[in-house]
């Protein structure tokens, strides 16, 4: 993503083997491994490990070995299953301090069997070569601010730091929003900024997770996505690990709460009603049983819509009432059904039907239609971009090793984002530029962008060497953003004007923010009014 922020010297991609390149035995079962930080390990990093396969390892652990087959592991783990993916996987954080250690290495990795049956395949360690670059990472340091309702951290030289100030008073404000509407929780809550896009821009784990930078692909409005997350940290107050409302109230009252999913205010009724006349709505007890593996962003808008729903016909009070009461069932359908009996006196097929019959009366607005299909879409596609170009910040996928343990052993190179070759950013200016029209109505453009992006994406799963030549649009978009690279900049946004064009960039080390006009001449792209790099 922004490679000039966190290298001190010039990035140039390195012949790392990609995982997916390494050799495999064909009769072995396949391991599936992904190396972090992603995109290059530089001396002074330490390295981690996620591991996939499809074989079940029957109890077996993996073990990791550097350099020699016969060494002692430097690393152990076991497998679970990934009941989104439905994989197994086993991670290793931070396994290997590769301080002093660049140059080519070798990692031995099996699966851990008895002695008894060494002779299995499992135990046959694959060998994975491995390049640590020189030190080139700037480093970044936790750094920590408190403000009366939550606890901060954020790295050192990226764009938090920068906007701390700002980002502590709208927290502030947020909070004292949600305290009113929460009826008064009053937790004490902690957020962590990173520079890179994990899921869609947000997440809570022990802590509130939100991506926050310059570039964000996701078009979606921060302060949006940060009252989500938040209300789900208020949340926790009111609920036992084991004992909270299935995940259709959870995300329903956080999108409702916050007046919109990736933007507010959003007509949530409408967006639900152009969610039944493009056929993406799904009926409410399979929504509720099936919460994550619906298409994401039909759920987040039909569970707002529909909590928005209850909201206005029952008094946002008693809806809060039922929030804050979950009843633990066989499903998370039948806890909702359960739920809303108990507050409501209705079963959840009279709430759907009533529900239904409201949103049949609506004609949404032609245009919230269009941008609830382009929503969709896009956010679809930006999950396959994360997929193929960015592991570790897709929804299913992440790698977010432990942050409090991050800060005490002063980690930080997982949480920056990878050393960005041109051809990401122009996906990513690509995002941005789709997203960009659409918001204006610009409808056809909008789809030309997003078709770009699928022939692009498409080819670099089917592994052509330069997918962005498929399209020639995204290719002029590359021939501007490699012209603002070499000038020392970073590419935040471009927009085209005929042979001009519009470019917000960013200084690399300052991180300041930057409108420039640029200019098509005959030798390419350069500095409109003569103006140097
Ligand atoms: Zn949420």
């Amino acid at each position: 993503m922004s490679a000039a922020t966190l290298l001190a010297a010039p990035y140039r991609p390195a012949l790392v083997p990609l995982p997916s390149d390494w050799p495999v035995w064909p009769e072995l079962p396949r391991l599936e491994i992904s190396i972090f930080p992603f995109g290059a390990v530089f001396s002074g990093d330490r390295l981690g490990l996620d591991v996939r396969t499809e074989f079940d390892p029957g109890g077996r652990a993996l073990q990791v070995r550097l350099d020699k087959p016969g060494s002692l592991p430097i690393a152990e783990a076991d497998f679970f299953l990934d009941g989104n993916e439905g994989d197994w996987e086993a991670r290793l954080p931070w396994v290997w301090d590769t301080s002093g250690q660049a140059g080519w290495h070798t990692l031995f990795v099996n699966l851990a069997v008895p002695s008894a049956a060494a002779n299995g395949v499992g135990s046959i360690p694959r060998q994975y070569p491995l390049r640590i670059l020189p030190a080139a990472r700037r480093s970044a340091g936790w750094r920590q601010a408190t403000s009366a309702c939550c606890d901060y951290y954020y790295l050192s030289g990226t764009e938090s730091e920068r906007d701390i100030a700002g980002l502590i008073a709208q927290t502030e404000q947020i909070y004292e929003n949600l305290n009113a509407r929460m009826g008064g929780a009053s937790p004490k809550l902690a957020i962590v900024f990173l520079p890179r896009l994990y899921g869609q821009g947000g997440l809570v784990l022990q802590e509130g997770i939100l991506s926050y930078m310059d570039r964000n692909i996701t078009g979606t409005d921060f302060l949006v996505v940060l009252e989500h997350e938040m209300t789900h940290l208020f949340s926790a107050v009111f609920f036992q690990t084991d004992a909270r409302p299935p995940l259709i109230l959870q995300e329903g009252w956080a999108v409702y709460l916050t007046g919109g999913h990736y933007h507010s205010p959003e007509p949530l009724q409408e967006r639900a009603a152009a969610l039944i006349q493009t056929g993406n709505f799904a009926p409410l007890p399979d929504l509720a049983d099936s919460f994550y593996s619906a298409q994401h962003e039909a759920a987040y808008i039909e569970a707002g819509a529909f909590v928005e729903f209850l909201a206005g016909r029952f008094g946002h009070e008693r809806v809060l009432a039922m929030y804050r009461d979950p009843i633990r069932a066989d499903s998370p359908g039948a806890a909702l059904d359960s739920m809303l009996r108990r507050h409501f006196h209705l079963t959840l097929a009279e709430c759907e039907a009533a529900w239904l019959e409201s949103l049949r009366l609506l004609a949404p607005d032609p245009d919230q239609v269009r941008d609830v299909e382009f929503t969709l879409q896009m956010f679809d596609m930006l999950r396959s971009y994360q997929q193929l170009y960015d592991p570790g910040g897709f929804m299913f996928d992440l790698w977010l090793p432990d942050t409090s343990r991050a800060r005490a052993d002063r980690i930080s190179a997982d949480y920056l984002p990878s050393p960005a070759a041109t051809e990401s950013i122009t996906l990513e200016i690509l995002f941005q530029a789709a997203r960009k029209a659409a918001g204006e109505g610009e409808w056809s453009r909008s789809r030309e962008m997003l078709e770009a992006i699928g022939r692009i994406l498409e080819a670099k799963q089917r592994r052509v060497p330069d997918p962005i030549a498929v399209s020639p649009l995204a290719e002029k978009y590359r021939r501007l953003v490699t012209a603002i690279l070499r000038c020392g900049f970073e590419p935040l946004s471009i927009a085209f004007r005929g042979e001009r064009a519009v470019a917000e960039i960013r200084e690399p080390t300052s991180l300041e923010k930057e409108v420039q006009d640029w200019d098509n001449g005959n030798g390419g792209w350069v500095r409109a009014g003569g103006a140097r790099c």
